[in-house]
């Protein structure tokens, strides 16, 4: 089952594949397209291209293209049902529920189902045994209230190695899934599983939606092996993605949202700690750097993000990478120093919630944050020597680099002069030449870079007169229907141009675009063909209107002559057979040779027209 045909235009219409892309990759405006790094291969030199107009994307180095629904799909690797609903969302169309049942979603969905159930039996652990009761004194020891733990579902996950297991088999989940999640573990195939959380405390990790998607268990018992980490996570699993997810985005989206600010901390405990006060706008992540994903996923409920530091050198040096990744996906970001050594957690212990609201209402930009503190020379006492402050200046240069919107970064510069005492030409110089050096060695790159990925074989099979006809019947639906009138399908040699045609017929629209063949086209690589015909190989820049249609004429009268050889080769081969066979048997074979030499003419004719 599919959602019907005209939604799905509908929510690719009212996206920008630039914005989704965008939030990806860093692109840059070339001619009619804009260029970026692929995220989909290892490159140096920018070779994938996104076309606004066409709404398509592709990258000429690995061969990957298509539309907005599957730049998602490979991107976070998620069925093309679950693209059209984060897709839907963003642009605010609401979908017809249950319409899709498709055995991606159902292999997806035994993995949700399996974690709920096991969230749920840790829960049941947690409040109603003897055993959970000890974590549950614990937890309760650390500061938090009950509503709190309900609030994240905190679990608790016996002390037996078979404990989860047997409920399971218990409710009769399979063991398989339960294996596959991550759940239980197995020593070696055939043999018992056995439970992967023991004796720890269960923070369930839910995606946006409120849907469980992994675990992280905390160590609390003193008598636990010392060598054992404090918190262990599930393994990656199709549902799990450590890059991929927030700590608390679901509890907390909504006042993220209202209040338009999102607070970035380091552990599970933060978040709980700041829900607590009724700080209810943190996430955290799971255990690793802030990724683009994560900074993209932040984008969708606000776009001011508040990260709380040390003002030490290590507080500082990781406040500065977290910003770029965040400046990259476009938003803003503001710093909260909550003093030496301080998380949140501890600080809300000793101080009120009134002095944490009046530091996040103190909070000072990146540039003020990071010139303060080097200032202040945080780590030594001492000032900084001039070497110093221009490398730290170099630094926050680097961090501007980042930041997508001019206006922003020229305010940034201004700021840093400011800040550093420095003239704020001087500082803008400096941008312009840390451009112009960047820009110089990835065009001396992009020399060698050029040939080392081979075409996917599937585009190296398509010949060129064949590549030429794709490319007209997907960009030029007018011509096309003529061009196709005058050959036949029969002459054509690529199955995939076949496939192609077949959908541009079967079309209910007449002006077809390149992204609405994408979506049609059910096949990954017929996807990707279509996304590398749209770019016309017949588009030169500065060529004017007139001048365009002439030559795709010419290319067309070119296809058509093509073709009509073809035409002429097959019956060629026809009578050649029947000349054969009439001779074996006897026949008189005059008429078909005659037959023949007439062809024969006509294939010089086209060939070569007076
Ligand atoms: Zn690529």
């Amino acid at each position: 089952m599919r959602y019907p045909d005209e939604k799905i235009e509908e929510i690719r219409n009212s996206v920008n594949i630039l914005e989704v892309v965008g939030s990806v990759v860093r692109l840059k405006k070339s001619g009619k397209n804009h260029v970026g790094l692929c995220p989909f291969h290892q490159e140096k030199a920018p070779s994938f291209t996104v076309n606004v107009e066409k709404q398509i994307y592709k990258c000429f180095g690995c061969g990957e293209g298509g539309n907005v629904f599957t730049f998602i799909m490979k991107d976070q690797n998620i069925p093309f049902g679950e693209a059209v609903r984060q897709l839907a969302e963003k642009a605010g169309i609401s979908l017809p529920k249950y319409q899709e049942d498709t055995a991606e979603k159902q292999k997806v969905e035994r993995f949700y189902v399996i974690n709920e159930f096991a969230s749920g039996w840790y829960q049941n652990n947690l409040w109603h045994s003897k055993d959970g009761q000890k974590a549950l004194d614990y937890i309760l020891s650390r500061g938090f209230k009950e509503e709190t733990i309900k609030t994240f579902e905190l679990g608790y996950a016996p002390d037996e190695w078979e404990g989860l297991v047997k409920a399971a088999a218990k409710a009769a989940y399979d063991q398989k899934t339960l294996l596959e999640s991550g759940l239980a573990l197995q020593k070696s195939p055939n043999t018992t599983p056995y439970d992967r959380f023991r004796n720890r405390i269960i923070f369930p990790i839910k995606n946006e939606f409120g849907r469980t998607a992994g675990f992280g268990a905390r160590k609390f018992d003193e008598s636990e092996d010392p060598e054992s980490p404090k918190y262990i996570n599930s393994p990656e699993t199709p549902i799990y993605h450590k890059g991929r997810l927030l700590y608390g985005l679901f509890q907390n989206k909504e006042t993220i949202r209202k209040q338009d600010i999102v607070i970035l901390v380091e552990g599970y405990t933060d978040v709980m700690s700041l829900n607590e006060h009724g700080i209810g706008f943190g996430v955290a992540t799971l255990g690793t750097a802030l990724t683009p994903r994560q900074a993209q996923l932040i984008n969708r409920y606000t776009k001011n993000v508040v990260l709380l530091y040390d003002a030490d050198v290590p507080g500082v040096k990781a406040a500065l990478r977290g910003a770029e990744v965040l400046f990259g996906a476009n938003l803003d970001i503001q710093v909260v120093n909550l003093g030496s050594g301080a998380d949140p957690d501890s600080f809300l212990r000793s101080n009120s919630k009134e002095t944490f609201i009046e530091a996040v209402e103190n909070r000072q930009s990146i540039v003020d944050f990071y010139s303060a503190s080097l200032l202040a020379g945080a780590n030594s006492g001492k000032d900084l020597s001039y070497n110093e402050k221009s490398e730290r200046i170099r630094d926050m240069i680097d961090l501007v680099d980042s930041v997508k919107d001019p206006l922003k970064r020229e305010l940034m510069m201004k700021e840093i002069g400011e800040r550093m005492s420095a003239d704020v030409k001087t500082i803008f110089k400096e941008y312009y030449r840390k451009k112009r050096s960047q820009y110089r060695t990835s065009a001396a790159r992009g020399k060698n870079d050029r040939k080392i990925p081979d075409k996917p074989s599937y585009l190296a099979e398509i010949d060129r007169i064949e590549r030429d006809l794709g490319s007209i019947v997907i960009n030029s639906p007018e011509l096309s229907q003529a061009l196709l009138d005058s050959i036949e399908t029969e002459d054509i040699r690529s199955p995939y141009l076949k496939k192609i045609i077949a959908l541009v017929k079967s079309s209910k629209k007449k002006h077809y675009t390149p992204a609405d063949l994408i979506s049609a086209a059910e096949e990954e690589n017929l996807q990707k063909i279509i996304a590398d015909l749209s770019f016309d190989p017949h588009e030169f820049p500065k060529q004017d209107e007139e001048e365009a249609q002439e030559r795709l004429l010419q290319v067309a009268e070119d296809i058509i002559k093509k073709f009509k050889l073809r035409r002429i080769e097959r019956e060629l081969v026809v009578l050649q057979e029947q000349i054969k066979k009439a001779e074996a048997n006897g026949k008189n074979t005059a008429s078909l040779v005659a037959q023949y030499q007439e062809l024969l003419l006509r294939k010089n004719e086209v060939a070569h027209p007076r």
